[in-house]
């Protein structure tokens, strides 16, 4: 069993269902000290978060990536137990194989190698391991990054393993993601009898042209970047249960993904402006969940990209689609962010898996980006 296979075999075994770690980061920080690495743990609340840094001048690398796990689901829909790894057929099983222990075990191994080969690198390389990606967010990475901001510790470059990949390793670098907002509808009508539809007011029928204006708008065109904004409801909800009852109010969810043609400021007055010209009574909360991020070009683009030409023998395309991950929060300290990591057709399933082959090939891509960035 070569190295990054053994370590991700480690970390999988150790079952860590968000906010749970599972002693994953006290094993990473264990390898990481063994080279060299000053370790610092920084838990808020019920979440473990690691620091680890290995030198003190700049420019600063750093790889950022998550122990915790999205739940497994029922153990009889997995093939082999998901917390017990299992390797058939060149796929390692087992929950987080994909999101993202292989990708750990990767950067691990690879920074382990670049560290035998140049003990005396210039500049730092550093980990920065939370155990709240797939929760809720608000004590892992953004605690972390307030943190080191505080102590004016800046990171220059961050590699996020994220599963970015589409068919094949590397194919894919994320270098940006788009803003998620969510609004929360409330509107207020008036209930009655259907029958005396003049003595009641229907939140729907109030609402339902606006809420078409609000679909048909165009948000923006997009960028070189980014897709168009687009607008989504989630969740529409009323009604009494009865059929001759008109109900008295209505919710709705919605959620916007933007681009950085747009702000969330921007958004909500806009979304405010064609709902106030309805004339009717309603509530409305927000929630941001991020701001979209984007890393046009630079050092850490080309040294990721000509890691993967070398590697791989193919050049990545740059995309910005997907979810949000952590490099929200790290990118607004000026620092670029890219993601890098496994083919992600198995994430958050039943079954994940990761090819062997990929750990392999994402740690050598990995440690050729640490020797293009540092080693000059
Ligand atoms: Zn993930």
């Amino acid at each position: 069993m070569t190295p990054t296979l053994e370590l991700a075999h480690e970390l999988l075994r150790r079952p860590s269902v968000t906010p749970e770690d599972g002693g994953c980061q006290a094993l990473i920080a264990q390898r990481l000290a063994a080279v060299g690495f000053r370790v610092e743990f920084m838990p808020f609340n019920a979440v473990t978060n690691l620091w680890a840094r290995r030198g003190d001048s700049a420019p600063l690398f750093c790889f950022a990536g998550h122990t915790d796990v999205v739940p497994p689901g029922p153990r009889e829909h997995w093939d082999s137990d998901p917390f017990e790894p299992e390797v058939r057929d060149g796929l390692l099983y087992g929950r987080g194989a994909c999101d993202m222990k292989g990708e750990i075990a990767a950067m691990v191994t690879a920074v382990e190698g670049f560290i035998r080969d140049h003990p005396d690198h210039p500049g730092s390389i550093a980990f920065l391991i939370t155990s709240d990606e797939e929760g809720p967010s608000i004590d892992g990475t953004a605690r972390v990054v307030e943190t080191l901001e505080a102590r004016q510790e800046k990171i220059d470059w961050c590699l996020v393993g994220e599963p970015s990949s589409h068919e094949r390793v590397g194919d894919t670098l994320k270098n940006g993601r788009r803003g998620s907002l969510n609004g929360f509808l409330k509107v207020m009508g008036k209930q009655g009898h259907v029958a005396y539809p003049d003595r009641a007011l229907n939140p729907l029928h109030i609402l339902a042209p606006f809420l078409v204006e609000l679909v048909d708008e165009e948000w923006d065109q997009g960028n070189a970047f980014f897709p168009a904004t687009t607008f989504q409801i989630a969740n529409l909800n009323m009604g009494t249960g009865a059929e001759n009852v008109i109900p008295g109010t209505l919710t709705a969810q919605f959620n916007l993904r933007f681009s950085t043609e747009l702000d969330a400021e921007t958004i909500q007055r806009r979304v405010v402006a064609i709902l106030d010209r309805g004339g009717f009574v309603y509530e409305l909360i927000w929630r941001l969940s991020g701001n979209p991020f984007l890393t046009p070009t630079g050092a850490l683009v080309e040294a990721a990209s000509a890691a993967v030409r070398e590697i791989m023998g193919y050049r990545p395309e740059l995309s910005t689609d997907g979810g949000t991950s952590d490099g929200r929060f790290i990118a607004p300290t000026g620092a670029q962010v890219l993601e890098l990591g496994a083919v992600n057709a198995s994430i958050h399933q039943v079954n994940e898996c990761v090819g062997v082959q990929e750990l392999e090939q994402l740690s050598a891509i990995y440690r050729r980006i640490l020797e293009k960035l540092l080693v000059v």
